[in-house]
């Protein structure tokens, strides 16, 4: 058997980004002793990035604006593909996530009246998202940290521990949910510093660990976005759902090479930058689609009235949802029109003081600088579309964040699917963190509470042992590795740069089905060389064990969005079919679960050529009625199937 350190805990929390932290936080306060365990350092989570902002409808801005507008804007910008129920629960609830975290410390921009200022983003039909200049995410985990250590701050004074009921373990990375009679039982993981494995053993886990983006090659996301939540969902039995909605943000940075991909926060737009081809033409007003004609400007004097009194004219276009964007973009770039290093323009400087623009957007300004030499007062960017974030994720029920299949498993955040349908609105992630995590720490916390210490699922001895057998396999052929003869070994480095490419240019921003079969045929052929994946040296901080490990999951979530990508034949969202341009009604009340063919199956067992991942369509919960009652008719015809809107 295998000798790990072994700690008891009533709730483990998988990640300390926005979701993560807000579960651990709802989770203690409920009385559960509560572990958070991170990749990266505490208050390192991606969530820090975020810079736009966090949509609320507080109406500050717009006293037009309630949750019954917000829903609707979400369930747009999803293409109505939306768990209804997550997007009600999230338009309602939002606000008030908003200003506990001002009670919790956090300060946000001000209007001149003294409330939280809320900017205008894509998709959004009001002013909506509260911010802190562009650095919303860092106030947000900041605030979130602070709360972690005040309630332990608290435990101190009753316990004479910090850690009696809160506790974070950071740079430690978990590779299996453990389960007996099908039921959680614990985690298993390693610390990246010295290699040790670990198990926490708890009836419930609430897995929190972001998004996907490291499978793409250019991407927004850091290096801890290597799917890894999904993957520990799926191999735990629960369903992922609808994973070909991958956003591409329309606006990364396209030079120097060595930045391609960087974020270049939507408020440049929301704040009155434009898009320009390189014959200087506003392109955007070519590209508005049918669904969106009456709700945005036809000329360029309409849609800049709009910021002054937005009440009497129509947004413009550059202010659709990122989908639309980002298609428009490319097909410029592709009919010739773009700009030196393959995007479009991106000019706020012509349209703000140059203090404004410093004061308004401070990140951009220093980002452009620094990175590009770009002075974004006095000249335009060059931008282009982004891997940026994965619609599609565990499949969770809407109340209470429980993961389909897999009882005291738990989702929140951008690892969870549902909440945004095809298409997620800008500043809608932060909020669903926060609105979600919640749920899901409360709902893990009464799980848990209902199952006595000696009555909970006892961790498998078996089950560690292979955990640890399969966290080793990179290092020797004793431990499971295969025989030699197989192939030579190979580099994780190597393998990981194949699969982005191949993610990039096969199953990327636009889809075509040979490409997607394609792409399949190479993941096979990387899976079967990733069960060569060899590192050297030892377990002390080994940055090529961990991507050898990091490379399972890669290969999951990879094959989960090609497969789903090839199953729906038509365009919706983040998913853009070449062969298949429209949106087709008939998919509308289609949901795709991806399953793992053999639960019991992990990398090394599985077949390379005929892959782990099993597709079934599902129907979609149909809207409920007084939800639907806030569309007009027409509006609906567009969306809705023929035997929902009868
Ligand atoms: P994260 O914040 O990424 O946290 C994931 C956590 O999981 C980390 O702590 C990580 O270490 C941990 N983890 C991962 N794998 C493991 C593992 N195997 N074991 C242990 N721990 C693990 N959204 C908005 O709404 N508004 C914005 O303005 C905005 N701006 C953005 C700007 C940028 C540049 C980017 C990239 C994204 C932006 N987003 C924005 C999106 C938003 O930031 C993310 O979707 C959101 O922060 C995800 O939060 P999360 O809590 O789900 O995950």
């Amino acid at each position: 058997m295998s000798v790990v350190d072994r700690q008891e805990w009533d709730v483990v929390v998988v990640g300390a980004g926005g979701a993560g932290l807000r579960a651990a936080v709802e989770a203690r306060e409920r009385g559960a002793r509560t572990a958070v365990i991170c990749k990266s350092l505490f208050g390192k989570a991606h969530t820090v990035m975020a810079e736009g902002g966090i949509a609320a409808a507080m109406g500050n801005a717009n006293s037009g604006d309630n949750w019954q507008v917000h829903f609707r804007d979400t369930m747009r910008g999803g293409k109505f593909l939306n768990q209804w129920r997550m997007a009600e629960l999230h338009a309602q609830e939002a606000p008030q996530r908003v200003w506990e975290l001002e009670t919790w410390g956090a300060l946000f921009d001000r209007t001149k009246d003294g409330r939280i200022s809320q900017r205008n983003f894509g998709g959004h039909e009001y002013p909506r998202l509260a911010h802190v200049g562009d650095r919303t995410g860092l106030e947000l985990i900041r605030t979130l940290q602070q709360k972690i250590v005040s309630l332990q701050q608290q435990d101190f004074r009753e316990s004479g521990d910090y850690e009696s009921h809160l506790k974070v373990f950071q740079e430690c990375t978990v590779t299996r949910v453990l389960k007996e009679d099908g039921q959680v039982s614990g985690v298993f993981g390693y610390e990246r510093e010295t290699g040790r494995f670990f198990v926490l053993e708890a009836p419930s886990v609430v897995i929190a660990t972001g998004g996907i983006g490291k499978s793409f090659k250019v991407t927004s996301n850091s290096w801890e976005y290597t799917g890894d939540g999904h993957a520990l969902a799926l191999l735990a039995g629960a369903p992922l759902l609808n994973m070909e909605f991958v956003q591409f943000h329309p606006t990364g940075m396209v030079w120097p090479p060595s930045v391609k991909g960087i974020l270049v926060t939507e408020s440049v737009r929301g704040d009155g930058g434009v898009l320009r081809n390189s014959e200087g033409k506003r392109f955007m007003f070519d590209y508005v689609p049918d669904v969106f004609k009456d709700k945005y400007a036809v000329t360029e004097e309409e849609g800049d009235r709009w910021y002054d009194d937005p009440d009497h004219n129509r947004r413009p276009p550059e202010l659709l949802p990122r989908d639309e964007v980002a298609r428009a973009i490319n097909a410029e770039v592709k009919e010739g029109r773009g700009s030196p290093h393959g995007g479009v323009f991106l000019d706020v400087s012509t349209r703000m003081p140059a203090e404004a623009i410093q004061r308004r957007l401070p990140s951009m300004y220093h980002q452009f600088k620094e990175l590009a030499d770009v002075d974004i007062t006095a000249e335009p960017m060059e931008v282009g579309p982004t891997c940026h974030y994965v619609m599609g994720g565990i499949a969770v029920d809407s109340d209470t964040a429980a993961a389909r299949g897999v009882p005291g498993l738990y989702a929140a955040g951008e690892v969870a699917g549902g909440m945004h349908g095809s298409n997620r609105l800008g500043g809608n992630s932060l909020s669903d963190l926060l609105v979600f995590g919640r749920r899901a720490g409360w709902h893990a916390a009464e799980y848990a509470a209902g199952r006595a210490p000696g009555a909970r699922p006892r961790v498998d001895d078996a089950q560690v042992d292979a955990a640890a057998a399969e966290a080793l396999r990179p290092f020797s052929a004793e431990a499971g590795a295969p025989e030699p003869s197989d192939g030579p070994p190979e580099n994780p480095y190597t393998l990981h740069q194949e699969l982005q490419q191949t993610m990039n240019d096969l199953v990327g921003i636009i889809r075509r089905e040979p490409e997607m079969k394609r792409a399949l045929e190479k993941l096979g052929e990387l899976r079967a060389r990733a069960r060569r994946a060899g590192v050297e040296g030892h377990r002390q901080f080994n940055p090529g064990w961990h991507l050898a490990l990091d490379l399972r999951n890669m290969l999951l979530v990879s094959e989960c969005v090609a497969r789903a990508a090839l199953e729906r034949t038509e365009s919706r969202g983040g998913h853009t079919r070449e062969d298949h341009p429209s949106m087709d009604r008939r998919w509308r009340p289609a949901n795709l679960l991806c399953s793992l063919t053999d639960p019991t199956g992990v990398l090394a067992a599985a077949d390379p050529e005929s892959g782990q991942i099993t597709l079934e369509r599902t129907a979609t919960e149909a809207v409920r009625p007084d939800l639907l009652a806030l569309f007009e008719k027409d509006e609906l015809v567009k969306y809705l199937a023929e035997e929902e809107l009868s």
